[in-house]
């Protein structure tokens, strides 16, 4: 028998291959009353919120396309962000139409030819590396006070230059009229909610879920399982012995508003606001005949015992003290970390899914079809 600790993306899919591929038994623990993890989504006047924040489905890689249209059909959602900047609205990642929307004909002409002499059409560039370009200098620092200066301070508190460059580039300015959130080709919401998906995947004889149930209260059992898969916070596993890894956390304050629509698009940053970093409008995600509307605002803070972790801190300093955990947890034999939290990692879901199937290969010794 495997334990599989957590019913997110990551836990559920294991214990999906874990049951279907290698036909052996799963017990599927979460401490929480739903399964899904972040994901976990729900139906309120017939609106799908997503609980934990909107959720994007959406992925460059076939094979996991296609594995995920196993458990749902998907509706073809088109993820449209905008910003609100000095100006007003203007499309978010920052591109030629935003830049247009930001400054005067003659500015917008000089950029454009600036722009020309160091870029392609369509290139993605990170706005760490626009800053270097000394000519665009002042267009550079236009987009870091606009929109990621202040962001990034209330997300991660802390400023973008003290995180992985692989934040900067997750939002680049788009040298290119492009105003798709995501560069993936496959992109797309589970018609029936995620919370559906997750519980098709975990629909099988050979696995047993069992919620409100912490991986504390079974740690004396633990020994009896075959193997553990444990996609929980890995300083938590090992009693914080190296001290805590530090995670940011999300407070969502939803608002079921009596109107059609209350925004352009499914999520609106506000970089500049003092507390809330965005607000998601759901009704965008899945078609609805609702006539009302059902909008979340996050508020960014820190992680602290009791919340939840949303997020691991992509800095150097986090990632030193996550390789003590690592190193650790090379000495247990049939103890496998996964997932955002057991591998400290900002994962999409597609890479967690990526993940997932390659930890169980590893272990299992077989391929997941
Ligand atoms: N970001 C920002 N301003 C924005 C949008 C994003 O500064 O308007 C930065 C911020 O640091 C954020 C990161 O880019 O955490 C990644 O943004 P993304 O939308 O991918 O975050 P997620 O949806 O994963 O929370």
């Amino acid at each position: 028998m495997n334990l599989v600790v957590g019913a997110g993306i990551t836990g559920s899919v294991l214990a999906e291959l874990i049951a279907r591929v290698a036909q052996e038994e799963v017990l599927l623990i979460d401490q929480r009353e739903h399964l899904g993890g972040n994901l976990y989504d729900e139906e309120v006047e017939g609106i799908y919120i997503h609980r934990y924040g909107p959720h994007i489905f959406h992925t460059k890689n076939l094979q996991v396309w296609q594995y995920i249209q196993r458990f749902s059909q998907f509706y073809p959602y088109r993820h449209k962000v905008l910003a609100q900047t000095k100006v007003g609205l203007v499309p978010l990642p920052f591109n030629l139409k935003s830049l247009e929307l930001s400054f005067l004909p003659s500015e917008v002409k000089l950029f454009k030819e600036k722009l020309a002499r160091y870029f392609v059409p369509e290139e993605r560039i990170n706005i760490l590396e626009l800053l270097q370009v000394q000519e665009l200098r002042p267009l550079a620092e236009y987009i870091y006070e606009e929109i990621f200066k202040n962001y990034t301070q209330k997300q991660w508190g802390r400023s973008l230059e003290a995180l992985d460059i692989s934040v900067a580039k997750r939002v680049p300015f788009i040298y290119g009229y492009t105003d798709r959130y995501f560069d993936d080709f496959y992109e797309g919401i589970p018609l029936g909610g995620y919370t559906q998906m997750i519980s098709k995947m975990i629909d099988h004889p050979k696995i047993k879920l069992k919620l409100k149930t912490s991986f504390a209260q079974m740690r004396s059992l633990a020994k009896n399982f075959t193997r553990v898969f444990y996609t929980g916070g890995i300083d938590e596993f090992f009693g914080y012995q190296f001290g805590e890894l530090e995670y940011r956390s999300v407070k969502f304050e939803f608002r079921e508003l009596g109107q059609k629509i209350y925004q352009p698009v499914a999520v609106v940053n506000y970089p500049n606001h003092p507390n809330y970093t965005r607000i998601t409008e759901y009704k965008y995600f899945l078609p609805t005949p609702s006539s009302k509307t059902i909008i979340s605002y996050e508020f960014p803070q820190a992680y602290y015992k009791g919340a939840q972790r949303a997020y691991p801190v992509p800095s150097i300093l986090q990632q030193e003290l996550y390789e003590r955990y690592l190193q650790e947890s090379k000495k247990l034999d049939n103890v496998f970390f996964c997932g955002r939290l057991g591998m400290y990692r900002y994962m999409n879901m597609d890479e967690a899914i990526l993940q997932a199937t390659q930890t169980f290969e590893q272990v299992f010794k077989r391929l997941q079809n």
